[in-house]
């Protein structure tokens, strides 16, 4: 109780100091309600605290809380608790998921020597919660498929395409053998995938020292970064050809009488065996490849040569699961809008982890629960939204967005219907902002980076991330637009977190919120991803938490208070320019580079410049692409520039005029569908879930994104027609999207409707 008190006192303080300077009316909002949402967000933006956020992450992390067990179901109705006492009306909606855990693992080297893998993580005594073993979820790569394969051992490198481009010049094939992968450079399950489309027949994933060990600072517990026999678990399921979510109720809600498929016929489920080891357990056996020396690039932070083998040495991989259902809880919780009920902001960070999450997720989990507490405390002094908020502690999110895609699915027509935007989180840092989403929030979150203040410097945060890239820039001409451009450019959504089925199944407008980069880490899905660890090495004293907590819950109240919708057009064009740019390049450097490969081949430049003793093939002769049609997209990219700006100049004078409610209404609904209108119903070819046609998630990358994913990949896999049937497709989308705002612009040029 006391120490309430003093947090009142602290935050009275901090209200006084953060007053920024007005200028103009908020982005939205008419003059009279900006002052009175500027009042209401200050005050806001004064109560979150960090030593509630320390106290939170203290009882969320205290025991390991994955799917299934029961400190993850406590944590639930813990969160839900929570709600209630803060004003929310709060329920538990359940779903039943196929949920694999470790039966059996076993990893051995059989010959020349014997190895036997540890594949454990000890307790060390400085960690307090590094000894709950009994709780612990073994480290496993969640829906990798059984197996029991003995075989020869190939490194791969980080296990990407190009990758195995190299083995191939080197003469070493992966057919019938075991890959040893990096973690790194791709999400993790892209690299069993690629092996498996290569012959081979098991697959390990290491965290090597040169990437989150040694090589970057101290180990834990003495440092940040992973020590010589941390782990990172994970999840393997082929989300980014198919869907993620629970594998046996693909695009639909995991309900209790949903149909479900046969375990067999999941196709997201692993072709190959897959086991996750430390660099400890990895060294031995990367020690006894044989072979070709690896490229430079390829070697890691070992002290030994890296091969890249294969070798005498044979390899034992055996893994089994129980493929079990289990259950998982989402809270959710609602504040109903008191104007537009029926217009929904979201906002959601899971609370599941892979063992005790302090990171991942707590330290984002923390913020959201500090931000709903201030909201709430804000309905206790008068303040209404106008808009439904609904907030979502996910459950089931480490497995593969378990938890959010099933409820995303089980509510879909509803979430046509109403979603206006979904702001997610996941792990919060120390640093600066990250803005990841929709371009057509892109100016609405960067007006509200610049009301945030940064707790290090006391500059906005988006002054402290302007000057950062600035200081990051690579060309002149990225500094140029840096000092140029209005808005800092948002990067897009791939996936990796509980966005994903709301952007690219939905086409629900959403946003990625997080502050970092200041620190490294290597506990990523490990035992030590822990209270100590973050107390220790990451966002110690929670003023960053605070920040994060500021700034998504100005979004929030700026998304469910405003008179208009703050979407905007005009960054979203502008990048998509930016995205045909860099299409263009792509190809026509694909292009130039077939024409030079092609003249090497055939001047003989790879056969007299193969080492005998070290032997290097040419690359196979391909045939060089034809020029692509970019015509549609160029003049669909334009138009849509026209209708943005038609747009912002026709509000602008309706703005001064004054718009009737009854136009309101109309913009909003138009402006809820904007983000819709750049899905397909048909989807992306070959992965029919993913209906977005600007974002997604890659095929060969993972949670990186892909923009104008359709075209991309299509040059990308050398498929010239299929990129040409594309660039057609979503040149369409665009120009479905610049008639919505074009109408938009329109009705706000008609007086009569004023
Ligand atoms: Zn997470």
């Amino acid at each position: 109780m006391r120490r309430l008190v003093l947090i009142c006192m602290f935050s009275v303080l901090f209200a006084l100091v953060s007053t920024g300077a007005d200028d103009g009316p908020l982005q939205g909002f008419t003059r009279e309600n900006s002052v009175a949402e500027r009042q209401w967000e200050a005050k806001f933006r004064a109560i979150p605290s960090p030593q509630n956020q320390r106290e939170y992450l203290l009882r969320l992390s205290a025991h390991p809380h994955h799917v299934g067990s029961s400190y993850d179901k406590e944590n639930a109705e813990w969160i839900l608790s929570k709600f209630k006492e803060w004003g929310w009306n709060t329920q538990l909606e359940t779903f039943d998921v196929l949920f694999p855990t470790p039966k059996e693992r076993l990893l051995e080297m059989v010959e020349p020597t014997r190895f036997t893998a540890k594949l454990k993580e000890p307790a060390l005594s400085a960690d307090p919660t590094s000894n709950q073993q009994n709780e612990q979820l073994p480290a496993y790569n969640a829906y990798s498929v059984d197996g029991d394969v003995t075989a020869p051992l190939v490194f791969v490198n980080y296990g990407l395409p190009k990758d195995y481009e190299e083995l191939d010049r080197l003469g070493v094939s992966v057919k019938g053998a075991i890959v040893i992968a990096k973690y790194g450079n791709s999400w993790r399950g892209i690299k069993p995938k690629i092996a498996a489309e290569h012959g081979a027949i098991g697959c390990l994933i290491y965290s090597d020292p040169a990437d989150d060990g040694f090589s970057v600072d101290n180990v834990f517990p003495n440092g940040p970064m992973r020590n010589s026999d941390g782990v990172q678990r994970g999840s393997v399921m082929d989300f980014p050809s198919t869907s993620p979510g629970d594998p046996l109720t693909p695009g639909v809600g995991a309900t209790p009488e949903a149909n479900r498929l046969a375990l067999k016929d999941a196709s997201s489920i692993t072709k190959i065996p897959v086991l996750p080891i430390s660099y400890g357990d990895a060294q031995p056996l990367l020690a006894a490849l044989v072979g070709p020396i690896a490229p430079k690039e390829w070697r890691g932070g070992l002290a030994i040569s890296y091969h890249v083998g294969p070798g005498q040495s044979r390899v034992h991989l055996k893994v089994s699961f129980n493929w079990d259902i289990k259950r998982i809880y989402d809270v959710i919780a609602k504040i109903p809008g008191a104007e537009q009920p029926d217009q929904w902001v979201i906002r959601g960070n899971h609370h599941d982890a892979w063992v005790n999450g302090a990171a991942d997720p707590g330290s984002g989990q923390v913020t959201m629960l500090e931000e709903a507490r201030s909201l709430g405390e804000l309905t206790k002094q008068g303040w209404r939204p106008k808009r439904t908020i609904i907030y979502c502690a996910w459950d089931g999110e480490e497995p593969m967005l378990l938890g959010s895609t099933e409820w995303a699915e089980a509510h879909d027509k509803e979430l046509q219907q109403y979603a206006v935007a979904y702001i997610n989180s996941d792990g919060n840092g120390r640093g600066y902002l990250s803005m990841v989403g929709s371009h057509s929030l892109e100016h609405l979150v960067n007006g509200i980076a610049r009301d945030i203040q940064d707790p290090e410097t006391n500059l906005s945060v988006w002054q402290r991330s302007h000057l950062h890239e600035i200081a990051e820039a690579k060309t002149d001409d990225d500094r140029k637009e840096l000092r140029q451009r209005a808005d800092l450019r948002m990067k897009a959504l791939g996936s990796g977190s509980d966005y994903t089925a709301f952007i690219d199944h939905l086409g629900i407008a959403s946003l990625n919120l997080s502050y970092g980069d200041e620190d490294d880490d290597g506990i990523y899905h490990s035992i030590y991803d822990d209270f100590y660890w973050f107390t220790h090495f990451s966002d110690t004293d929670f003023v960053y938490g605070r920040a994060l907590s500021q700034t998504i819950g100005t979004s929030v109240m700026r998304l469910a208070g405003a008179d208009l919708l703050p979407f905007e057009f005009a960054d979203l064009a502008d990048t998509i320019h930016l995205y045909l740019k860099e299409l263009k390049k792509m190809a026509d450097d694909e292009r130039a580079k077939l024409i030079e490969q092609d003249k090497e081949i055939e001047e003989g430049v790879f056969s007299a410049t193969s080492d005998p003793r070290r032997p290097r093939m040419a690359p196979p002769h391909v045939d060089v692409p034809p020029f692509l049609n970019f015509a549609p997209l160029d003049n669909a990219a334009d138009a849509l520039t026209n209708s943005a700006e038609r747009y912002q100049e026709a509000l602008k004078k309706a703005w001064v005029a004054g718009i009737s409610p009854a136009m309101l209404q109309d913009l909003n609904q138009k402006l809820m569908e904007s983000e819709r209108r750049l899905s397909t119903p048909e989807g992306l070819l070959r992965r029919p879930w993913y209906k977005h046609m600007i974002y997604a998630p890659g095929v060969y990358s993972g949670y990186a994104a892909k923009t104008l994913p359709g075209v991309r990949e299509a040059i990308e896999q050398k498929q010239w027609a299929e990129a040409n049937s594309e660039i057609a497709r979503v040149a369409a989308v665009l120009d479905g999207e610049t008639a919505l705002i074009n109408a938009a612009a329109r009705e706000l040029e008609q007086p009569a409707g004023r």
